[in-house]
């Protein structure tokens, strides 16, 4: 069995998003075989109008999804947190900012897994080679999230090298970009433990991409582990490695904490 120190994992899908598996009680329960202290659960937010449903629940899922999570957390050992993992375009901002205010949700991510084009068109760094333009896109799009104040942390910033197998100027620039974001909104930067179950781009993992975060490191960027589990046995899969790469890297680790009604961070 692997080994892990941090106890907590708010990064995690359920069959609620259409392409992961296993119930919210069986994470609970898992969570607590494997000793976690807080679970977080974040599907990926569907819209009101069904963009991009292909890759998350139906809008009027959302209320089944909310009340599953909350009955198990009120029968659970393991603190329970609700959450959305949220791709951001500005012309949602009322409907995200509702959501947060509602008291529906504990806590909201984003991440950035689809660039819209000049011409309206849209990549993913998961499946499309991406260009020069278009990871600029994906700083504005994340730099964009991030000025609302809205969300919790990013996950995955650095999922752009997914796409870009060039660890050029303007690949630096951006990454220092969205550093410098995170940092001055306090916003921490997510190692993601998915990318290591992924094929390999360029020879490498696709993430976590390592001269990314020797460039948190470097700038002391708070950062927190997830492993984006997208089936229960995957819960706390590679947590151990990870950790060994925030070490390597000299991360700035924090834990997440939920207490009086928010979640807050620790070191
Ligand atoms: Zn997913
Ligand atoms: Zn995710």
């Amino acid at each position: 069995m692997s080994q892990f120190t941090e106890k907590y994992n708010i990064h995690t899908h359920s069959f609620y998003c259409g392409h992961g598996s296993g119930t919210i009680r069986q994470y609970a329960e898992e969570a607590e075989r494997q000793g976690l202290e807080l679970l977080g659960f974040s599907e990926h937010c569907p819209f009101p109008d069904s963009f991009l449903q292909r890759s998350r629940m139906a809008f009027d899922q959302m209320r089944v999804y909310e009340e599953d999570v909350r009955r198990v957390q009120a029968e659970s050992g393991v603190k329970i947190i609700l959450g959305y993992e949220c791709d951001y375009f500005p012309r949602y901002r009322s409907f995200f900012e509702d959501l947060k205010a509602s008291g529906r949700v504990d806590y909201l991510i984003t991440g950035t897994h689809f660039i819209i084009r000049a011409d309206s068109s849209r990549v993913s760094p998961f499946s499309d080679k991406l260009d020069s333009d278009d990871i600029l896109r994906y700083r504005d799009q994340m730099l964009a999230a991030l000025d609302t104040g809205l969300f919790d942390f990013i996950a995955h910033p650095d999922l752009f090298m997914a796409g870009y197998w060039t660890w050029d100027d303007r690949a630096v620039r951006i990454a220092e970009e969205i550093i410098a974001a995170s940092m001055k909104h306090g916003t921490p930067l997510e190692v993601n433990a998915n990318g290591l179950q992924k094929p390999k781009v360029a020879g490498r993992d696709p993430y976590p991409f390592g001269p990314f975060f020797e460039l948190a490191g470097e700038k002391g960027a708070p950062v927190i582990l997830s492993t984006d589990a997208h089936k229960v046995s995957n819960l706390v899969c590679n947590k151990d490695r990870i950790e060994a790469f925030a070490a390597e890297h000299g991360l700035s680790l924090i834990r997440p904490v939920y207490k009086t009604g928010r979640l807050e961070w620790a070191l």
